[in-house]
């Protein structure tokens, strides 16, 4: 049986991406505090999955995207490129040097919200260390202090 596909959409409707929720291409799902996220959600921490780049379908809105890409705050050094809505500002994915061949998707973004609580719930969640105090971290989630995809520092 092929992988479970998936919707995402941006605020508007604008955007809307295809892609895999299980299998080979999907490749992990994590909370991230750092303060880099902070920033971009303009919120405490981002929920976010991994997907490779050669899975997702761009199906509508792709000439809408808006690329931003800088590496000033991104804690590895990597430089970061986001893709968000142009009408809205929803931020669909972003995509890291450091992590050729891979998007960072946005969990909220998927239209499907029972898999938020099954195949895209978070199995991992990193930098514990800038998370803010009132926040606990996800149930059931490994915690990792710092950056899980570069050693856990
Ligand atoms: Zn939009
Ligand atoms: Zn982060």
């Amino acid at each position: 049986m092929a992988p479970e596909r998936a919707t995402a959409t941006c605020y508007c409707g604008t955007v809307k991406l295809e892609f895999p929720a299980e299998g080979d291409d999907f490749v992990d799902s994590f909370i991230c505090n750092c303060t880099d996220c902070r920033k971009i959600t303009a919120s405490m921490f981002a929920s976010n999955f991994i997907v490779k780049d050669k899975a997702i379908t761009h199906l509508k809105g792709e000439d809408k995207l808006t690329r931003y890409a800088q590496s000033a705050t991104i804690a590895t050094g990597n430089t970061m490129e986001n893709s968000f809505c142009s009408v809205c500002g929803t931020l669909m994915y972003r995509r890291s040097t450091g992590f050729p061949g891979v998007s960072i998707m946005r969990i909220g973004t998927v239209d499907d919200f029972k898999l938020h609580e099954t195949k895209l719930k978070p199995k991992i969640e990193q930098f514990t260390k800038d998370r803010v105090a009132w926040f606990h971290g996800g149930e059931g989630v490994k915690q990792v202090e710092g950056n899980h995809y570069a050693g856990g520092k």
